[in-house]
């Protein structure tokens, strides 16, 4: 098997953003475990983080996974600061559009690459819509990778089918997304504005990514059949994509050791080693959400007034540190909690025995991490398909509470109505102390199990992925 795997070479290339591209490296992985040759296309500024992840995760089972550089289009060309060739390096969420606009200039250089190279196979990050007509220009089969679930894939296509939305008078009225497995009611104020006339460039794009999807060889999704087997099938039978799902794919870092390789040891999984089983609650809103000062106070004020022992990421906010900490705060909950400023292991946190609940801004890395580790959660969407993975992992899961997030706001939180600290201290709680927490906890623990088992041979990703590669074979000769 694996040798005649040796002769598929599949490209990979993810958006630069890390909700893209820590999924994406997992995904190389996955095939390289197979046998197959994999490279990920990236920019030089790139090049040294993936290159770490892959460098201290690779075991002798795996073939060699290589790295592809292309350069990223100059300021002059894009009007970006210089050295933004990330998302996150971008020094605000305004440029977001601009840095969208930026990454169509790879296409020139990508093309470069397949004429060289002549893959077997692209996988292609849905935010380059334009990868499907450039590997079609060297006969290569171009699948799809979204980075997100089933679930919100689906409700995507049905917002743009039916725009229930149209029907109601109130932003704030729930509209019932037709067609759609489990009644799943929604709010104008939470789908993006991407379906709302107003935002014409984000409904072009989206159309464009659709579009380019539908023309694509297929998808690859990071999710697991058992999870959201309605809505898979919805997918592939209703809309007519041709869907594997593959995940999760972070289950490819199968031990702490190579889990630990793609963050540094940090001192805060030793803190949770002195702490009880399903005690604290950990809080993390993902790589890009920019909460205001006021939000994070009233966070900070939530988390205290729990009394429950937390951790807490704030990324970074050193330029105005005594904006958004409650006076004394720090030094009152120095015994009962830890403030991670930068970046977290939180795979590995996650999957601390301590851990008992996940405050997450649902983005869908998040999510599925959170189902891996088998810990309920505390959901407060902000942007992206945030909202439809709340409902996912509230209503068709039940192994979380909502905070009460009701505005969908592009990464940067609702102003007009930031979630006040007795809603934080009650959700904390309610997913911590209560009986309902106890079922969910089970629950939660259940899909764990399933998710381990999908990856495992004989699992139901385990065997998409083996299909997958077997139909790209045939096509290779
Ligand atoms: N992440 C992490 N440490 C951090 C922040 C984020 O490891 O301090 C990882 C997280 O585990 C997940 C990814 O970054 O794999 C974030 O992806 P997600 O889709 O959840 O959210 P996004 O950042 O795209 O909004």
């Amino acid at each position: 098997m694996a040798n005649k795997n040796a002769s598929l070479n599949i490209f990979f290339f993810p958006f630069l953003a890390h909700g893209h591209m820590i999924p994406c490296v997992d995904m190389a992985m996955v095939f390289a475990a197979k046998g197959v040759r994999a490279t990920i296309i990236t920019t030089p500024l790139n090049a040294p983080t993936i290159s770490k992840a892959i460098q201290k995760t690779q075991t002798h089972q795996t073939k060699e996974i290589n790295i592809q550089t292309i350069n990223f289009p100059s300021t002059t060309e894009t009007g970006l600061p210089e050295g933004c060739e990330h998302v996150n390096a971008l020094p605000s969420l305004a440029l977001l559009q601009a840095f969208r606009n930026a990454t169509r200039l790879l296409q020139e250089p990508f093309e470069q690459l397949l004429l060289h190279h002549h893959p077997n196979c692209v996988v292609a990050d849905m935010f380059f819509p334009w990868a499907t007509d450039s590997a079609a220009k060297f006969g290569i089969p171009r699948l799809v990778f979204h980075g997100m679930s089933f679930f919100s894939l689906g409700a995507y296509e049905v917002m743009r089918l039916y725009e229930p939305y149209k029907n109601t008078s109130l932003d704030s009225e729930l509209f019932v997304l037709p067609n759609f497995p489990g009644e799943i009611k929604m709010t104008r104020l939470q789908v993006g504005s991407f379906f709302r006339k107003d935002d014409v460039e984000a409904k072009r794009f989206w159309e464009e990514i659709r579009e380019s999807e539908v023309r694509s060889y297929g998808v690859v999704v990071n999710s697991f059949y058992e999870l959201e087997k309605d809505y898979a099938d919805q997918y592939v039978k209703e809309f007519g994509r041709r869907a594997w799902g593959i995940g999760p794919l972070s289950l490819c870092n199968k031990d702490k050791e190579q889990k630990r390789g793609k963050e540094d040891e940090h001192e805060c999984l030793k803190w949770l080693d002195g702490k009880a089983t399903g005690s604290v609650v950990y809080v993390c809103f993902g790589s890009m959400t920019k909460f205001s000062d006021s939000q994070f106070r009233e966070i900070a004020l939530g988390l205290e007034a729990s009394g429950k022992e937390f951790m807490w990421v704030v990324g970074k906010r050193e330029e105005n540190e005594e904006e958004w900490v409650p006076e004394g705060f720090e030094e009152r909950t120095k015994e009962k909690g830890v403030i991670i400023r930068g970046w977290a292991p939180q795979a590995l946190i996650l999957e601390h025995e301590a851990i008992g609940a996940f405050v997450t801004h649902c983005g869908w890395n998040s999510s599925l991490e959170g189902v891996v580790a088998g810990v309920p959660m505390i959901t407060w969407p902000v942007g992206a398909e945030q909202f439809y993975n709340e409902k996912l992992v509230v209503e068709v899961l039940k192994i979380g509470v909502p905070v009460g997030a009701r505005k969908w706001s592009n990464f940067v939180g609702d102003e007009d109505c930031c979630i006040k600290c007795d809603a934080v201290e009650k959700a904390v709680k309610r997913v911590l102390a209560e009986e309902e927490a106890e079922r969910m906890r089970n629950r939660a623990k259940l899909l764990a199990q399933m998710a381990k088992r999908a990856v495992e041979e004989g699992g139901s990703s385990y065997s998409n992925l083996d299909t997958l590669v077997q139909e790209l074979l045939s096509l290779s000769h």
